[in-house]
């Protein structure tokens, strides 16, 4: 069976060299040396001021929204995965959905103004599938209402925007570390942010509001990650270049194969970035054709995923909050498997079956 991912593992052997340190020093977790090694190479890596790594990319955004004192209403985007909107709700705030734009799939800036009323506290996007949101006129928009901004970058581990880790962008950005995503440490997830009081504010907030083993800065929780964790993530770490590589090769084949035929679209990467080929998402004109192609995928033992349906909005604790684009967006796209080692065989099946089922729905 070919899914529409594969997590990337190590030999096993290099793995087990870090398991060995481990239980020679006897030290699992709690800022253990492996915990800190791999925190320091991730902040160079995103040439961030303050990285923390935690426990999972949702606890992640908890803690951002937490960081920020945020109560009122977050104004967010309908079309991402359900963390985003479930960890706004999560901590008490009222998520308020602002339709996307239908080239690049992220929130329509033009439709973000419209939203902000005297209650609303800040804005949570996502840049989904790793294609970066309209970040300057958000940061304009934020500015000119005293709105803070969370990304949502749990899809851009490796992407640039004007040169600049696209983890810059925001007063606070989010990373997921879970085995589906690009780059990895089984569960696991960072928190970045340039602003030395937020950090220090998650700096306690992640560990139980500790202030040294007697004393407390405040309320707190776990969101502490372990050496095992950390030990996958120093293995995976030197291979993410090759990865994103392979995954190029990956995509870029797709293209040649499916974009001639004219039978599928695809979001349009905002200029300015350098991408990571998180995903490979295809629209179709229909759900009726999605569903098809799905199915005859499937027949031949190959995966597809529906990232995102249902659109977000359809949850049932959000209130009735209509957002067509979104909505129609949500079922007429699908994410093809995509991952470095999918063998180019498998990317020619997919297209060509893709290919023959729509050419038979046009007949
Ligand atoms: C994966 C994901 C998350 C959640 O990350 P976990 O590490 O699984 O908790 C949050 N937001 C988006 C957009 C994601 O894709």
């Amino acid at each position: 069976m070919i899914n529409v991912t594969k997590s990337t593992v190590p030999p096993l052997e290099e793995y087990i060299q870090y398991l060995q340190g481990i239980w020679e020093r006897n030290h699992f977790t709690n800022h253990g040396c492996l915990v800190n090694e791999l925190e320091e190479k991730l902040k160079a890596y995103l040439q961030a001021n303050h990285f923390y790594y935690v426990s999972n990319g949702t606890v992640a955004l908890q803690l951002a929204i937490r960081a920020l004192d945020l109560s009122g209403e977050i104004l967010t985007t309908p079309f991402s995965y359900v963390a985003t909107t479930a960890s706004i709700a999560w901590e008490h705030c009222k998520p308020v959905f602002v339709d996307i734009d239908p080239e690049t799939l992220t929130i329509d800036p033009d439709k973000l103004e419209a939203a902000i009323t005297n209650k609303t506290q800040a804005i949570l996007a996502t840049h989904v599938y790793g294609n970066p949101c309209d970040v300057e006129r958000i940061e304009q928009i934020a500015r000119s209402h005293g709105l803070a901004v969370i990304y949502d970058a749990a899809h851009c581990f490796g992407v640039t925007y004007q040169s600049q880790p696209i983890t810059h962008y925001g007063d606070i950005s989010t990373l997921s570390f879970h085995a589906t995503k690009l780059f990895h440490t089984v569960e696991g997830g960072g928190v970045v942010t340039r602003n030395d009081d937020l950090a220090h504010k998650i700096s306690y907030l992640m560990n139980f509001g500790h202030n040294g083993p007697e004393a407390f800065f405040g309320l707190g929780i776990n969101a502490k990650n372990s050496e095992l964790h950390a030990a996958m993530g120093l293995c995976n770490l030197p291979r993410v270049n090759a990865v994103i590589e392979g995954r190029k090769a990956v995509s870029d084949l797709y293209d040649s194969l499916l974009l001639p035929t004219g039978l599928i679209t695809r979001p349009r990467i905002r200029s300015g970035t350098e991408y990571n080929y998180a995903y490979y998402p295809v629209l179709f004109a229909s759900e009726a054709d999605l569903l098809k192609v799905k199915q005859e995928l499937v027949k031949h033992n190959i995966n597809t995923r529906r990232y995102f349906y249902p659109s977000l909005s359809q949850l049932d604790y959000v209130g009735n909050q209509p957002v067509p684009i979104t909505e129609d967006i949500a079922k007429r796209v699908l994410c093809l498997p995509l991952f470095d080692s999918l063998p180019h065989e498998i990317v020619s099946e997919v297209s060509n079956i893709i290919v023959n089922t729509l050419s038979h729905v046009m007949i």
